[in-house]
């Protein structure tokens, strides 16, 4: 079960925040929450993943470990699809936990500040993962393009519970709920395309997203889009 250093992760979290600036008027309930997190150890970060082989030739629906999947906007414009990179990343349940206590106990600026601060980890975690996984799919003279979660469009969020078991997210105790919800809440799903040649994907989860314009996230050139 890879891990991930929760010190790093934060470290980079604090160095987004200072360059960007984000959220200037609530900078100290971000700092206290950034340090809540370090003092009691709320975040235990890891991943896992699997590239899996398509058991058929690419089509609309892929073939996948014995499992059906509808994502054409996977299928490459150029290239060959030879299989699918199904990962899956944690904060653990500490995090969410706390941020309900602080709600609890009506910290409410402490406990949105605290929660805006798992979801950068989050995101941090992800981008590790990603990088993980292409180094696993160039290692075997593989391209990856392409990125979809469950909900995103192209990919409906009922596929939650296949993208986990090609995970194994069990593994790193992520399970999905009856609303196709994760648990840890503070988890991502995602699969990517693999195969030979791969030109990179010209869409994202962002093209049609209403938030764009607004999006910290969309439009911070320091990282892609969640
Ligand atoms: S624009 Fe922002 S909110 Fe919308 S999908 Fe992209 S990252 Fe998510």
């Amino acid at each position: 079960m890879p891990e991930l250093k929760s010190r790093s992760l934060l470290r980079e979290v604090r160095t987004e925040l200072a360059v960007h600036g984000a959220f200037p008027a609530r900078e100290r309930f971000h700092r206290e929450a950034e340090d809540l997190v370090e003092r009691e150890n709320l975040a235990a970060p890891a991943f896992s993943f699997r590239i899996a082989e398509l058991d058929a030739p690419a089509q609309q629906l892929l073939q996948v470990g014995g499992e059906t999947l509808y994502a054409p906007r996977l299928l490459p414009e150029a290239g060959e699809l030879t299989g699918l990179a199904c990962g899956v990343v944690t904060l653990g349940p500490a995090l969410e936990r706390r941020v309900a206590s602080l709600f609890a106990e009506k910290c409410y600026s402490l406990a949105l500040a605290l929660d805006d601060v798992g979801n950068q980890l989050l995101l941090a975690a992800t981008r590790r993962a990603q990088d993980r996984m292409l180094a696993a799919a160039r290692a075997q003279n593989l391209s990856m393009a392409g990125e979809l979660r469950p909900g995103d469009p192209g990919l409906a969020l009922q596929t939650q519970g296949l993208v986990l078991r090609l995970a194994d997210a069990a593994s790193i105790g992520v399970e999905v709920n009856r609303g196709h919800a994760l648990t840890p809440l503070k988890s991502i799903s995602m699969v990517l395309g693999v195969g030979i040649d791969l030109p990179p994907a010209r869409w994202s989860r962002c093209d049609e997203c209403p938030s764009r314009a607004t999006c910290r996230v969309a439009n911070c050139p320091a990282q892609p889009a969640a």
